[in-house]
């Protein structure tokens, strides 16, 4: 099954509209020439509008870190799946770490935000991971087994098709922004956990077409060892995604 790897930069609450905008703009000319791997990158929702207008007609896509899963209404501070769609972005990060651990996010919400996701069309990028405690006390495949299925329930049984554009993104907690990346074998052991698990949940086709990233301290250093891995199909980068410089040489899997 060939799957086009994927390669997300989350940008975090880092950069101002302009540094945004002149960041997007360098990415896009250093990926002129790549058309083997999708690239896509998460500003702050207030980028959002400027930089997908910068990168029409290039390589690069453009995300959300966020959304709120209600259609509208009175939700103070929150944007909507449709708002994002309009702004042109076509990903959308959902159940990042840092909002399961700052922002109350939790497996209901992260199922409801999927929902809004599919239903405009945005590929939702489902953020999954175990912390170092959860690690080290052998609750690994636990935690992840929760964090799927509660994330995915209904789909699984009403709606499968609608989630065709799924991508997962395998972020041990105890390696985002620690500069510790998961060792290759459990990495390897966790994609491969992850693929049959969706298996087993969905069936062996769709497994075979979502793609499952990995992120956590992912660099141009250990890209490619990690990008070698059978059912690694990208990476989600955050410190390393800041700079067009560092940022290329990752999509490139630095070779
Ligand atoms: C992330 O924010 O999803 C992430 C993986 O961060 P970093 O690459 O900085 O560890």
């Amino acid at each position: 099954m060939n799957r086009i790897p994927l390669i997300a930069g989350n940008w975090k609450m880092f950069k101002t509209g302009s540094e945004a905008v002149s960041t997007a703009e360098k990415l896009a000319n250093l990926t002129q020439n790549i058309t083997s791997t999708d690239i896509m990158i998460a500003p702050t929702h207030l980028s959002l509008p400027l930089v997908t207008q910068k990168l029409l007609g290039t390589n690069v896509k453009v995300g959300a870190q966020n959304l709120y899963f209600e259609q509208e209404g009175a939700f103070t501070g929150e944007v909507s799946a449709e708002m994002i769609k309009d702004t042109g972005a076509e990903y959308v990060l959902i159940g990042h770490s840092e909002r399961r651990q700052f922002f109350g996010e939790t497996d209901e919400s992260v199922f409801k935000k999927i929902k809004a996701a599919t239903k405009v069309d945005l590929i939702p990028i489902m953020c999954i991971g175990e912390s170092e405690k959860e690690r080290n006390e052998k609750n690994t495949f636990a935690i992840l087994d929760k964090q799927v299925k509660n994330g995915l329930k209904d789909f699984v049984s009403d709606d499968p098709d609608s989630l065709s554009s799924l991508v997962l993104a395998y972020e041990p907690i105890w390696a985002i922004g620690t500069g510790k990346t998961a060792s290759v074998d459990q990495v390897d052991e966790i994609h491969k956990y992850l693929r049959s698990l969706i298996s087993q949940l969905f069936s062996r086709d769709f497994a075979l077409k979502i793609r499952i990233l990995y992120g956590g301290s992912v660099k141009p250093d250990n890209v490619k060892e990690l990008m070698a891995i059978e059912d690694v199909d990208g990476a989600l980068v955050g410190g390393a995604s800041l700079d067009p410089d560092k940022f290329i040489k990752i999509i490139g899997f630095s070779s």
